[in-house]
């Protein structure tokens, strides 16, 4: 019985990267919505904003944390990646418990957007336990975005 209990405990921790230090979080699920903070440098984990990811912490926000991360591949004189910037913001701030937003800049992470085989740009790719579970190529509005986002992570949007 006890046993149990700690297995069903264990199985709702989340890993979650820190947006500042990008120190790894261990979160209770159902904290999740209590603005956990980073033991190391005290910023808000989830702090639903759009998080600059270079290719170090690309690997520990994708490939170490548990949380699902939407990350999009941009440029800055990509007109379509600037358009869709403000919807990209807004979503991050709507899934803020249930997912990490993520910024490649695809001239300056080469590797990364050559490893992901990116060939337009805005792509957005949803990664979840390191793993791609949806990509959507072109600039979308916040209504398709989280239709997308609903049916990618099975789950209706938060708000
Ligand atoms: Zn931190």
């Amino acid at each position: 019985m006890h046993a149990e209990r700690t297995a069903a405990d264990h199985a709702h921790k989340v890993l979650v990267a820190c947006p500042q230090c990008h120190t790894l979080v261990r979160v209770a699920g159902e904290r999740l919505a209590d603005r956990p903070r980073c033991a190391r440098c005290k910023a808000q984990v989830l702090s639903g904003q759009p998080i600059e990811l270079d290719a170090a912490a690309f690997a520990t926000h994708v490939e170490r944390a548990t949380l699902p991360v939407l990350v999009d591949f941009w440029a800055p004189w990509c007109g379509p990646c600037r358009m869709m910037a403000p919807v990209l913001d807004e979503a991050a701030h709507r899934w803020a418990e249930r997912l990490q937003l993520g910024k490649v800049n695809t001239d300056v992470e080469q590797q990364l957007a050559s490893r992901f085989n990116i060939r337009s740009i805005p792509t957005l790719i949803l990664f979840d336990g390191g793993r791609e579970i949806a990509r959507q190529s072109g600039a979308v509005d916040l209504a398709s975005l989280t239709r997308w986002l609903e049916s990618s992570l099975g789950a209706r949007a938060p708000r």
